[in-house]
């Protein structure tokens, strides 16, 4: 069974627990360090993305969470996307990332008029017409090489993958559709 982690600080956790858990795998709340010991990857959920930020550093997983990426699978979904990349496009000063895919993001950048919003979505290595709840969403400006883009909305990066880690703007946890954490958890070996 894999185990699978989720940070537990703030946000949508329950959601991605049970998807874990209906994919056969062990889904496992992750507050400390020593939780992250325990699992073979680590979802970061969406929620806000300062808060978050400032959480990780109070618990000291700032660099457990560096660490642990250079070996095991990370996936950002929503807030955890911004928390995952490399740098804020507007500003977001008070806010830490964890500079594990090279990629630039605007936080909130579909629009405060349009708060949320479901669409289906063709995902490479995913499926077509994947259901996908966007929620405040950011998305991605610019990717690095060697960053792979996995699906696009009206134009702008809402999927993408570095070797290891993968983000997306949406919650992926919030509809009947597993498909998307299924991907994710197809790159945790065992
Ligand atoms: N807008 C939020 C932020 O910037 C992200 C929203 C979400 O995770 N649903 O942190």
């Amino acid at each position: 069974t894999k185990k699978v982690g989720v940070l537990a600080l703030q946000g949508a956790v329950s959601e991605h627990i049970s998807q874990i858990n209906q994919l056969g795998g062990q889904g496992i709340a992750v507050k400390t360090p020593a939780d992250l010991a325990q699992v073979q990857g680590l979802i970061i959920p969406g929620g806000e993305s300062t808060a978050i930020s400032r959480l990780i550093q109070q618990v000291n997983l700032y660099e457990p969470i560096q660490e642990f990426a250079k070996t095991n699978p990370v996936f950002g979904t929503c807030a955890g996307l911004i928390l995952c990349g490399s740098g804020i496009t507007d500003g977001g000063e008070k806010l830490k990332p964890l500079n594990l895919i090279d990629i630039a993001v605007t936080r909130n950048g579909f629009g405060r008029q349009v708060d949320s919003f479901e669409v289906d979505l063709d995902i490479e290595n995913v499926g077509k017409a994947i259901p996908s709840v966007f929620i405040r969403a950011p998305f991605i400006d610019s990717v690095g090489q060697g960053v792979k883009t996995l699906a696009t909305y009206e134009d702008k990066i809402v999927m993408a993958e570095q070797g290891n880690v993968l983000v997306c703007s949406f919650h992926p946890e919030l509809t009947d559709n597993n498909q998307v954490i299924g991907y994710f958890m197809s790159k945790i070996a065992g």
